[in-house]
């Protein structure tokens, strides 16, 4: 399975900002890169930075409403996002689960409309520090993967991000054994439901990835690519955690 680093600039960036995403995209173009590279810039910027790439690496959106259009007054929809180039959507990350009120309905929701839309989603999941610290990680991810995840995802169109919420932006990561022991629980999972499909669903691992840890994280069992914040705002950051990604034999 190839994996997919995906980068969320979140409220970053103005046009000014192409430039990082344009130079990922070449150095991409140019050297033989082990995985697929997705950046998901705001809004604003989903077309500029689709015509810019050219294709080298997938533009896609950080958040979708349900609905193809209606009274739904500063949000965007998964065939507004396509219209716009992107190919791809983080649903269910947990700044809008925490912001924006999102519960694992909505967030199955919007992955539903993302396929209707012809966009593949990324649908994010992870316990709070409180959570973790109660031993309740395990639970708390197998109750949102459940909830979150529709029915009818195949690896063409879905990946899971594992992101603790107590990682995201902290500096902080969880040990190598708990990453691959929840990522073991979510490919189980999978597998159980969806059979064969569970097995090829892409698994990325977010919260704090950086260049420094990027290579042990991305050779854990299970963990098949990454979602990246801060470090994906810089180009030869990101650039760093790509070339991380281990060869597949
Ligand atoms: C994220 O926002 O999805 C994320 C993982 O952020 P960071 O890499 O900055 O922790």
């Amino acid at each position: 399975m190839r994996p997919l680093i995906a980068g969320n600039w979140k409220m970053h960036g103005t046009g000014a900002a192409i430039g990082e995403i344009l130079a990922v995209a070449k150095s991409v173009g140019a050297e033989r890169v082990s995985c697929d590279v997705l950046v998901c810039p705001p809004f604003t910027l989903i077309a500029r930075a689709a015509a810019a790439v050219g294709g080298r690496v997938a533009i896609g959106g950080q958040d979708c409403h349900a609905q193809p259009s209606g009274a739904f007054t500063g949000d965007v929809s998964a065939e507004m996002l396509a219209d716009a180039g992107a190919t791809a959507v983080i649903v269910g990350h947990s700044e809008r689960r925490r912001y924006h009120g999102d519960t694992d309905i909505d967030v199955a929701m919007k992955a539903t409309a993302a396929w209707r839309a012809g966009l593949s989603a990324i649908v994010c999941i992870g316990e709070t520090e409180a959570e973790h610290d109660a031993g309740h990680a395990v639970e708390v991810v197998a109750r949102q993967l459940d909830a979150s995840l529709p029915l009818g995802a195949s690896s063409a169109k879905t990946a899971i991000a594992y992101e603790p919420v107590w990682a995201i932006g902290s500096g902080r990561t969880p040990t190598a054994e708990e990453i691959a022991g929840i990522h073991a629980l979510i490919r189980n999972r999978l597998a159980g439901r969806l059979g064969d499909a569970g097995s090829q669903l892409r698994i990325l691992y977010g919260g704090s990835v950086k260049p420094a840890n990027a290579g042990s994280i991305l050779n854990l069992p299970n963990v098949n690519g990454a979602l990246v914040g801060g470090a994906s705002l810089k180009a030869e950051e990101f650039l760093a955690i790509i070339r991380a990604v281990p060869c597949q034999v």
